[in-house]
Parts: C-alpha cells; sequence; structure tokens
C-alpha cells in the first residue's frame, strides 16, 4: 500500500468507527427539528413572537414558521412588542402580526398550546410584559442562533454556527417534507440576507450561500429584497445620519469609535428609534477601528447599546457584562443610566477588552 492509499484508509476508518463532531451535532440538530415538527402535528394553537425592534431575520424566520403552521391548518397568532419597521412591508404574510394592545382581546377566544419564539437570546428580548402575557398552556419552543442565548424554552434549537434564525428554520422546514415555495423563501432570504450583512459578514457560510442559492431558485428576486430592505429609506434618515455623524469620537488610541443619538436628535429629525438601524456600520468601517458603538438615548432614562466588532474582540461578551448580549461581532445592550455616564462605562469596558488583545 503506497503512503496515499494508507491514508485514504486511516481516513475511512476514523469516519466509520469514530463519528465526527459535526456529524454528531447535525444528528442532534435533525432530532430536535423533530421534536418541533411533533409539536407542529400535535397541537392546534399556537403563538409566535421575536425580538425587541425586529430586524430582517427576526421577522422572516417568524413569518415562515407561521406561514408553516399555516398550511398545516393550525390557529397561530404572531405579536411582536415593537412594530414592523416600513422597509419590511413587503415581507408576505406580515399582516397578520399584531402589537401587544391586542393579545387580551385575542386571548379570550384563544389559547394557545406553544408558544415559538424566534431570534431571541433570552425571553426578555421579546418584552416582559408580552413575555407574561403569551405564556402557554404547554410548550415553549426557542428558535435562535446567538452566542449568548439562554436555553429558556422547553425545546430549545440553538445553534450558533447558523448565520441567521432564517437558516434554522430553513432546515426545519427542508426535514419536514413541505416545500419551501416561494413566499416562505422571500421570507427566509430577507433574514439570511440581513444577519450576513448582504454576504460580507464571517457568518456567510457556504451553507448559508447554498442555501441562498436554493431560495433564488425558489423565485426570490434578490435585487427586489435588496431594494425593499436598504434602498427605501425616508429624506428624514439622511438628515437624522447627518447630525449623528456628526458626534463622532473616538478613544484616544482610535480603536473605539461612538456616535450619540439624544431624544433631541431624534425629535428635531422626526425620526424614531428603529431609524438608527445600521447607523454604527459607518464608524466600523474607519481604518483604525475596532469596535463601533452607538448610543441611543431611552426615553425611560435607559440608554439603548450596539456594538459591532471589526475582527476579534468579542462585544457579545462586554454587552453580556451589562445583561445584554448577541453575538462576536455584533451585540447590544441596555445600561440604565444617562446617556454620557452609561457610554463612559462602556468605552471603559471596550477598552479593557482590546488591552487584552
Ligand atoms: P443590534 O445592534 O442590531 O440591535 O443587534 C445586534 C445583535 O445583538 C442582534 O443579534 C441582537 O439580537 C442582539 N442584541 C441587541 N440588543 C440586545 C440586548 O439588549 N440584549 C441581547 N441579549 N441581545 C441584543
Ligand atoms: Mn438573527
Amino acid at each position: 500500500m503506497d503512503l496515499a492509499s494508507g491514508f485514504f484508509a486511516l481516513s475511512v476508518y476514523s469516519i466509520t468507527i469514530f463519528p465526527t463532531i459535526d456529524y454528531i451535532r447535525t444528528k442532534l440538530m435533525v432530532q430536535k427539528y423533530f421534536e418541533v415538527l411533533n409539536l407542529f402535528g400535535q397541537y392546534k394553537h399556537f403563538a409566535l413572537s421575536t425580538h425587541l425592534n425586529p430586524d430582517g431575520d427576526a421577522l422572516g424566520s417568524e413569518l415562515a414558521i407561521y406561514s408553516v403552521l399555516k398550511e398545516l391548518d393550525k390557529r397561530v397568532h404572531i405579536f411582536n412588542s415593537d412594530p414592523t419597521p416600513d422597509n419590511y412591508h413587503f415581507l408576505p404574510f406580515r399582516q397578520h402580526i399584531k402589537p401587544p394592545s391586542e393579545v387580551r382581546k385575542v386571548y379570550s377566544n384563544f389559547s394557545p398550546e406553544v408558544l415559538v419564539v424566534l431570534d431571541a437570546g433570552s425571553l426578555s428580548r421579546i418584552g416582559d410584559k408580552l413575555a407574561r402575557q403569551l405564556q402557554p398552556t404547554e410548550f415553549i419552543v426557542n428558535i435562535d442562533h446567538h452566542q449568548t442565548s439562554v436555553p429558556f424554552g422547553d425545546i430549545n434549537i440553538i445553534e450558533t454556527q447558523a448565520s441567521s434564525t432564517s437558516e434554522i428554520v430553513y432546515r426545519i422546514i427542508q426535514s419536514s417534507g413541505l416545500e419551501i415555495g416561494k413566499e416562505r423563501a422571500i421570507c427566509l432570504y430577507t433574514g439570511l440576507m440581513f444577519d450576513t450583512g448582504c454576504f460580507r459578514y464571517s457568518n456567510s457560510t457556504s451553507t448559508a450561500h447554498k442555501m441562498a442559492a436554493d431560495l433564488i431558485e425558489e423565485g426570490v428576486s434578490v435585487d427586489e429584497v435588496y431594494r425593499h430592505v436598504y434602498d427605501t429609506v425616508p429624506k428624514i434618515r439622511l438628515h437624522l445620519l447627518g447630525d449623528v455623524l456628526q458626534t463622532l469620537e473616538t478613544s484616544s488610541d482610535g480603536k473605539i469609535a461612538w456616535l450619540k443619538v439624544t431624544q433631541k436628535t431624534l425629535r428635531k429629525n422626526g425620526c424614531d428609534f428603529s431609524q438608527l438601524e445600521g447607523f454604527v456600520n459607518y464608524i466600523r468601517s474607519i481604518d483604525s477601528v475596532e469596535v463601533a458603538i452607538i448610543a441611543g438615548e431611552l426615553e425611560n432614562g435607559f440608554t439603548k447599546f450596539s456594538l459591532r466588532s471589526k475582527n476579534r474582540v468579542d462585544v457579545g461578551r462586554i454587552c453580556g457584562l451589562y445583561g445584554g448580549g448577541g453575538h462576536q461581532k455584533a451585540a447590544g445592550c441596555l445600561i440604565e443610566k444617562p446617556i454620557d455616564e452609561a457610554l463612559a462605562q462602556l468605552t471603559d469596558a471596550t477598552q479593557l477588552q482590546i488591552d487584552e488583545y
């Protein structure tokens, strides 16, 4: 036996006798998909929800699950704490999303056995009040991909390697034997495109690209989805961006950059918080920057932060120190302090992490 065939025999041996970690992980994942699909078959009433200030992945994954349950002839209600931003109004089924103010009325003759929570790292991410209101009678199913995710469900499908929650939902639908179909494909592609930063971030894996190819074959028009999500901004958002960029500051080593958004600035431009989406990416692009931060003043005395890391700094860990979380490269948290004080605290914590590297 020559050297090459010896290696070949060895590698075949190791695959058959010692299944790889990936193989075991895939097996376990698929088992969980079937547990969830069994619940979908077994019960009749479902509530769905996703995280505060829902984004493309939150909405895309939620609406795809909604359509699966409807196809299975279930009674389903979607409740989100925050409204759907205008640029997602093109999504199929989005007209079925209801605000929390309708929970009481709906629940007067509807009692869900199962609550499915999508793209939320903890139950409180759907909003504390809504989480209390939506308590199901039997099961909470948690489907998420955040690194800082906690297993709050009775069934938890947490896949931190997945590019997006939409990617997990895509695999669940594939396991179900149902067709993906054009409408669900639009929802799932929107989630995938959003969470991979239009296939620019490191989570744009080959799996993500293969999924995109499949969804395109289902009929997704990629330029149309992109146009809805990114090319439909109102003029006031650009005026707001102009004002917010004026607040740019950097740390003395240039590795941290931050922006500050006060209620006064939002009011002046006639904007709300949802229009800040993506602003933080502008300052991450500065050559010296490792971590970009945007701080937003809320009306209730809290400051809301979005952090982005360019390389190795783990912003999920930094936000975790303040009860928030997310991913290594994109995370957020809330600090109950006035904006300047909260910002000083967070930039100090970030500098400590940077100095560790
Ligand atoms: P963004 O900065 O775009 O709001 O969020 C970036 C990532 O961090 C998203 O995956 C989002 O779900 C997560 N994230 C944002 N804010 C919070 C928070 O307050 N708590 C937790 N656990 N995750 C957050
Ligand atoms: Mn996501």
